[in-house]
């Protein structure tokens, strides 16, 4: 036994999928700039840490020439020969798995695993996928029998959650067949990556992503199963807008509200997102007309306190805007660094709906989070409708959150620019987290 580390993964990024249509798949629309000399030099550092396996992850076909040289699976299938590698993982689409292909991985001192995206098992759900015919039911199962015939493992990708009306249903029957014909099978939560179709229809409310909760009640009756693997975050996860759909969201209106790009992030907080584990006290702030926000006089003057009573790494600033509730760490990601909300353009009409919709949201990140934090402290202006939001929320929740502002040093710093600046207030915010944190709740 001469491996050291269980398995390493190497993600060449060289040439295109050859397909591409896959609605789920964004990296398969991508063209890799890597040369190939590059992706052996990433083979020989991931070979020198003496994996046990090899997992090979080419957004594409490996045995496809068009993305990979022949000349590179030779050197590879023989460079394993001599090295500590037991396993190698590679993955294809059929078409490319032939006995000739696969003839120099064969009866080495490793054993290969060839890895195929079923993703489901029904020709017409692959057509809505854009996977068939590229895959098809028939063709994984030919392209199985003839690996195990040759000796080649199989490990088969099923997807959980792909944009199919009745996957719910299908999914007995795809596992059922996966485990039929492979020694591995990997249930993946699909997730939308960006620069994929997907990305788009669940921006439009055509689909959303099952939270990992969601996703262990649906794959609960393999867990037990060794031959079954679980995929729950197969990459960091988190809405990442493409380029071409990124345009400033402007206006103080119903639209710029409620905009679909908004509620997607609002989703993922609610779902997917897990506060700073260092951070035990949640502090709700405004937002500011600067982005993203830390550049902001508002934001430097807070921090600048939490700084000064060293408690910057221990508060957890969220703000509350438009686009509803952002933890400090997403300051800088699309669309809240690119959005206004002019508040000259304000109606009655608008203000009151910023506070319903605002104090939904606030209640759906509290009722998510609530409990990672000790406690929950207010610091945004006490007539501005975000802390109207905020306080009705956790009143509706029964939550104790403490506004920060006395109303009197409000009073004195309404038109100092901006109020929440003012030398009073911050000593408020001051005295506010030094007995939060002297006082258990
Ligand atoms: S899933 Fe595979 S076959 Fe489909 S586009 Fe992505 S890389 Fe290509």
């Amino acid at each position: 036994m001469c491996w050291i580390v269980e398995e390493k993964s190497v993600v060449t990024n060289m040439g295109k999928c050859s397909w591409g249509r896959c609605v789920f798949c964004g990296w398969g629309k991508r063209e890799g700039k890597e040369k190939p000399d590059e992706v052996v030099e990433k083979f020989r550092r991931a070979i020198a840490q003496r994996p046990k396996r090899l997992k090979v992850f080419t957004s594409g076909s490996f045995f496809d020439d068009s993305q990979f040289p022949p000349w590179l699976r030779l050197w590879l299938a023989e460079y394993l020969d001599r090295s500590c590698v037991h396993e190698l993982q590679l993955e294809s689409l059929p078409d490319f798995v032939t006995y000739e292909k696969l003839q120099p991985f064969l009866r080495r001192s490793y054993e290969l695993i060839m890895a195929l995206g079923l993703e489901v098992a029904d020709n017409y759900a692959l057509k809505v996928l854009g996977k068939y015919p590229a895959m098809s039911v028939e063709k994984f199962i030919s392209s199985a029998l003839m690996l195990k015939n040759l000796g080649v493992k199989i490990k088969t990708y099923v997807l959980v959650n792909p944009p199919i009306e009745n996957w719910r249903e299908l999914m007995p029957k795809t596992v059922e067949l996966a485990l039929k014909y492979s020694d591995e099978v990997v249930l993946i939560n699909t997730y939308p990556h960006s620069e994929s179709p997907l990305f788009v229809m669940w921006v439009q409310g055509k689909w959303k992503p099952l939270s990992p909760e969601e996703f262990y009640e649906v794959v609960k009756p393999w867990l037990g199963d060794p031959r079954v693997q679980i995929d729950n975050s197969n990459f960091a996860f988190r809405p990442k807008f493409p380029k071409h759909m990124r345009k400033k969201i402007v206006g103080a209106n119903e639209e710029a509200l409620l905009h679909p790009y908004y509620e997607v992030w609002q989703y993922f907080f609610e779902h997917f997102y897990e506060p700073p584990k260092k951070k035990r006290i949640l502090l709700f702030v405004p937002c500011s007309y600067r982005k993203p926000y830390y550049k902001s006089k508002t934001w430097r003057a807070i921090r600048r306190t939490l700084r000064e009573i060293g408690m910057l790494r221990k508060v957890h600033m969220v703000a509350v805007s438009s686009p509803g509730v952002i933890p400090e760490e997403f300051a800088n990601e699309y669309p809240f660094n690119a959005y206004d909300w002019p508040e000259w353009e304000e109606t009655e009409e608008i203000k009151k709906r910023y506070i319903e919709v605002t104090k939904e949201r606030v209640k759906r990140f509290l009722k998510a989070h609530a409990k990672h934090y000790d406690r929950i402290l207010v610091y945004l202006k006490p007539d501005s409708e975000s802390f109207k939001a905020v306080m009705e929320a956790c009143r509706e929740l029964g939550l104790r959150c403490e506004p920060c502002i006395k109303e009197e040093h409000y009073e004195e710093a309404k038109d100092f620019k901006p109020p929440v600046a003012h030398p009073k207030l911050l000593e408020d915010l001051k005295e506010c987290l030094r007995k939060a944190t002297s006082v258990r709740q």
